[in-house]
Parts: structure tokens; sequence; C-alpha cells
């Protein structure tokens, strides 16, 4: 079938929207999705500029929202005419995806980059004949179709707005990195750097939590405001503040937990720094392959510090997402806040504004 979908020619060229040849024929726990809106993530930005290896030119988007128009062979988890969130991708088949934990699924890493289906296959786009780079995430959203797996779909139920639940990605994994991975307890205070779409919702979840210090680094004026406005109880500068010294001040002897939601190499020791003894930072923010960091062992060792890695905020979507939704109709997760929809047209404008911090979290949506 022909879809439309936007291109990523090659290393940082801007996308460009086109028609492409589609493979729809599904294979063993393939389900076609019809698109009806993908949000922009860091990620996307990090694939197109090559940061992290994919294949281009190649489609990109992995937050997309749709409808299920048909199922392959062995598909249990959904059928023709529900409405989906798309999301992390899994094998549904290893030791880790048995063992309940999905996020750490031994396939991940190809199921997500290496733009081949699940079957281990080339990927399903073409032009002209040739190839074209797909599936990122089991998804590859910026087009009007795509072919996800059962394993990457969460059904919802049809009263939502899929113009408007995008919470495959960012979202669920700055709410499920603090809810879910670090798990704050009574009193216990948390500093999240970078207030994009995974930091504002690592706000809200530190909110609904009940953290008594909901601290927030960053340098973006307009974004500390939104952070304030869902939750966030002081925002830093960290070009201005001593940030270890004013967590200090403000939490009384370090905070519980820091997380890191931005790729910005250089945190990591301010995020170490600001905990108090035995404090666990959180690390989501990927600065891309093959970056090392450093810090000193000493600083973790006396204090009893964890460096925890957190990915996908270790939920299993399809339980995680309505218990969100849930939160969200409830009032106490207002995501909205930090959504602003763009015509899929608008796509590079969509990306520029999620880069320079204008949105925080862009949404195309699909024609028709
Ligand atoms: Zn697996
Ligand atoms: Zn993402």
């Amino acid at each position: 079938m022909q879809v439309q979908a936007a291109v990523a020619e090659s290393k940082g060229a801007p996308l460009v929207v086109q028609d492409l040849e589609l493979d729809d024929e599904l294979r063993e726990r393939e389900v076609l999705v019809r698109v009806v809106a993908c949000a922009v993530c860091r990620a996307d930005i990090l694939a197109r500029d090559q940061a992290i290896p994919f294949p281009l030119p190649g489609v990109l988007g992995h937050e997309g929202t749709g409808v299920v128009e048909r199922v392959g062979p062995r598909v249990a988890a959904v059928r023709a005419g529900d409405h989906v969130i798309m999301s992390f991708p899994s094998d549904g088949t290893c030791r880790n995806c048995l063992r309940g934990r999905p996020r750490w699924c031994e396939s991940g890493g190809r199921l997500m980059w290496s733009g081949r289906r699940l079957d281990g296959s080339g990927s399903a786009l073409r032009r002209d004949g040739t190839e074209v780079g797909g599936h990122l995430f089991q998804q590859s959203a910026f087009a009007s179709h795509v072919i996800a797996t059962e394993m990457n779909v969460v059904a919802v139920p049809e009263r939502l707005p899929l113009d408007r639940f995008v919470l495959g990605c960012g979202i669920m994994t700055g709410a499920g990195g603090v809810l879910n991975a670090l798990r704050p307890g009574p009193g216990d205070s948390i500093v999240v750097f970078g207030a994009g779409g995974v930091g504002t919702s690592a706000v809200m979840a530190a909110k609904l939590a009940n953290c008594p210090h909901v601290l927030v680094v960053e340098p973006h004026p307009g974004r500390c405001e939104t952070a304030r406005s869902l939750g966030a109880t002081h925002t830093l500068d960290p070009r201005n503040d001593d940030v270890p010294e004013r967590v200090r001040q403000i939490t009384g002897h370090g905070a519980e937990f820091s997380l890191i939601c931005t790729s910005d190499r250089a945190v990591l020791r301010q995020a170490l720094a600001v905990l108090g003894d035995g404090g666990t930072c959180g690390v989501i923010g990927d600065p891309g392959a093959d970056v090392d960091v450093s810090f000193e062992i000493a600083s973790i060792i006396g204090s009893g510090k964890t460096i925890h890695g957190i990915n996908g905020g270790e939920v299993v979507a399809q339980t995680f997402l309505p218990w969100l939704i849930e939160a969200h109709e409830r009032g106490v997760f207002p995501f909205e806040k930090i959504i602003a929809r763009y015509d899929f047209s608008d796509i590079n404008t969509a990306l520029r504004d999620s880069d320079t911090g204008t949105t925080i979290k862009p949404v195309l949506i699909m024609p028709g």
C-alpha cells in the first residue's frame, strides 16, 4: 500500500514528507495501524542527527497513536478497530520479557534502532524499489500508516482523543521513572534535571507521589514556569545557582533522589552532588552512543549513593498507561499542559521547537 511519511534523508537534513510503498502483508504478531498523531521526542532528533545510529534514509517517530486496521497471524492482544497508543517494543519471549521486565528486553536495541521488522527481516518501507529504514521502536510513526507489533500497542478506550494521548515514550518514561523505578516514599525529595517532556512528566509524578520538595534544574525560563505550574516547588538555573548548595539549603540535608532528564553529559556530577547520604540518582537522559562521563568514585562510596539507569520508566506499558490515563482523568496528571499540536506538514518546525525548547512536547496531527 502507499503511505505518506516524513523521510530523514541524511544526517541532520530536514525531513521531507513524501509517498512511500509499505509492504503490508502482515507477519506473525504484527498489526497495521492508521496513525492519528505522533509526538516528537529527543530520540527522534538524536537519530536524525545520527548521535544514535539508525539507517537513513529512514522514517522516525516513536510516540504514535492510532487505530488498528488489520492484525497479522497469532495476534491476540488487539483487533481491527481498536484505538491504541504505541509504545516501546519487546519480543515477548526473552528471559527479561518472561520475568515481566520488557523494558530490559534482550531484543530491545534491535527492535528500537535497527530499522528492521520484528522477525529480523529488512524494512517494509520502499521508495522506487529501494529499502527505506523503518520500524523505529517498531513504529516509525511519522507516517500515515505503520506496522507495529502486538507487544508495543496498548488498547485504550475509544472516548480518549488520540490526538492528545501521546503517552508512549517521553511522558511514560518520566512518570514511570519516578513512580515505578525510583519510588519516593513519604517525605522524600527529588531534584529533576531538565524540564523537557520527560522532566516535566517526572515533576507531575513527583507531585502525585507527594514529594515535599520537587526541585527542577533548568536554564530555559519558559520551561521553568511550566515546571512550577505542574508542581515544581523550586526551579534553579544551572548557569547562576550553586545547585548542590541550594538543594542542601532547601531540603536541609540533600535530596533522596535526583533524576537526569537531559542529554547534557555534564550533569551527572551535579546530580550526584545534590543527593544526601544513601540517595539515588536515576539516569534517563541519553547523550547518545559512545559518550563517556566521569565522576569521583569516592563521591558515592562513603555516602552509599546509587546510580540507577532507567529505560522507559521500567514500566509494562499495558498496565502502567491505563493507570496514568486514569490519573489524568482525575486531574492529577495534567500532561495536556506540555503538548502543542502541529500539522504533519510542519514537522520540521515541530522538531526545531522541540530542540530549542519553545515547545515541550510537539504533537504532529496526521492528515485525514
Ligand atoms: Zn524480550
Ligand atoms: Zn522517546
